[in-house]
């Protein structure tokens, strides 16, 4: 039987589903029939195998030995409540869209805000990172208008783009060597002025370098410009309890930035089509072209549609998201928490492995669960060809890894008696960001420190 062969996919919840849906269906037992049968078009089970093995085509992003972009299938409960919203299909646009899965957004949200520390806020769910920081961006527009938008060079690429597509004039900052905003520079542009907002990156896309934000709020005492936080990725570090001394500091200030955007369809083990952003401040939501009064934009009545850029939005993104912090509350130490301090522990074994080995260059320990390191060639172009060489090597191995570009500033090349001849230089990259990692770290490093050998000789 088919149910017997060792199963890498989870069915255990599909049982469930069939139960939440009778229970669902019980909420509407005094409308009449409507004729609906629970016999599927016949041909749907033969479209359905096709599907499945066009799906094939994909890098097993559900399994430990994929370890490299931030990709990973969302927690059971998510998958679930979001596919029993789908028997109903509400959407958070208006109230009578998508009444419950309204308030659950509420909800949701509202946990989100209370784990930053936000005392008040305004906020929703959106299509994703992209869309929030888009968000953001306008309401901090909106408020300075004439001015400059500051970000990291290690900053998500979207910033310079949503600026160019708002119109804002957007600088980058250089970093430092860890890739982290270098607070001298940020300084030296915040003299000549004009500056709106400074975008603090809590956990880069390509390093998980964590921006010094209470250094930064700081200087907007000193210069008056919006701090808006970018923790698409890195958010909910907030509950870890195990980060280093700065990069704790840094996410424990995010309640004193003006917005943060976090996705929870990241870390926060919900499908694709999950952002959030929050604004500490109710009051911008009158920027969204409205006529009610302020105390509006906090009242049961509020119709998310009228803070929100999007307009039709899935109201089963909040459904799943709501029923994930109901079974895995947003708590410090708890078993959410504890699947982060996981992913991080196993960040950590691998750095020190790579550390202690001849064959790989390390820039810095990782501040999250990313892990990025080079390979040692005779020059820096040379390194970039073993990186490539090796991320495919591993990948034949069924071990996948990803490639990123970085500065070759992060490295001490020279200590290691590699020739400079680029200004960047590809690196190998891991996300260990499903915490079954850490009980993989000793395959995946048989595999990578095998492939590296196949290659280099
Ligand atoms: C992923 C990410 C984004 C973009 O978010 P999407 O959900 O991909 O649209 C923005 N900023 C950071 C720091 C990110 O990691």
């Amino acid at each position: 039987m088919a149910q017997e062969t060792p199963s890498v996919l989870d069915r255990a919840s599909l049982a469930l589903l069939g139960e939440a849906l009778t229970k669902l269906e019980f909420g509407f037992s005094d409308l009449p029939p409507a004729g609906t049968t629970d016999e599927a078009h016949p041909e749907t089970a033969r479209v359905l195998g096709e599907v499945a093995e066009r799906l094939w085509d994909n890098f097993p992003y559900f399994h430990p030995l994929y370890a490299g972009q931030m990709l990973k299938p969302p927690h059971p409960i998510a998958r679930t409540a979001y596919a029993m919203a789908m028997w109903i299909n509400p959407n958070n646009h208006a109230l009578d869209g998508g009444r419950a899965s309204s308030v659950m957004e509420k909800e949701a949200v509202a946990g989100i805000a209370a784990m930053f520390g936000f005392p008040e806020h305004i906020g929703h769910l959106c299509g994703g990172g992209t869309m929030a920081n888009l968000e953001a961006l306008w309401v901090a527009h909106k408020l300075r208008p004439n001015d400059t938008i500051l970000a990291s060079a290690q900053s998500h690429y979207t910033h310079e783009r949503i600026s160019g597509v708002l119109g804002i004039p957007f600088e980058s900052v250089a970093t430092d060597g860890r890739g982290r905003m270098d607070l001298d520079a940020l300084r030296h542009r915040l003299e000549r002025g004009h500056v709106g907002t400074v975008v603090v990156t809590l956990g880069t896309t390509s390093t998980g370098s964590v921006d010094p934000l209470p250094e930064i709020l700081e200087l907007r005492d000193l210069y008056g410009f919006r701090v808006h936080v970018d923790a698409a990725y890195g958010g909910y570090f907030t509950l870890v309890e195990t980060l280093e001394a700065d990069t704790r500091r840094a996410f424990a200030a995010i309640g004193q930035a003006d917005s943060v955007v976090i996705d929870p369809h990241k870390h926060g083990l919900q499908p694709y089509g999950c952002g959030c952003v929050v604004f500490r401040d109710p009051k911008v939501g009158a920027l969204y072209k409205h006529d009610s009064p302020y105390t509006y934009f906090t009242s049961g009545e509020l119709h998310l549609g009228e803070i929100s850029l999007e307009c039709s939005r899935p109201g089963a993104a909040a459904v799943g998201l709501w029923a994930t912090m109901r079974l895995l509350p947003l708590e410090r130490g708890g078993e959410f928490a504890h699947g982060l301090r996981d992913s991080r522990k196993a960040a950590l074994q691998l750095h020190a492995k790579l550390a202690g080995d001849e064959r790989f260059i390390t820039p810095f320990q990782p501040e999250l669960d990313i892990v990025v390191w080079a390979v040692k060639g005779k020059t820096t172009r040379d390194s970039t060809r073993l990186a490539r060489e090796i991320f495919h090597e591993a990948g034949s191995h069924n071990l996948h890894l990803a490639l990123a570009e970085l500065p070759v500033a992060f490295f001490d090349f020279e200590s290691a008696g590699v020739t400079v001849d680029s200004n960047t230089v590809t690196c190998l990259r891991s996300v260990l960001m499903k915490p079954e990692h850490l009980a993989w770290i000793d395959r995946i490093w048989e595999i990578l420190s095998e492939s590296a050998d196949a290659v280099i000789r």
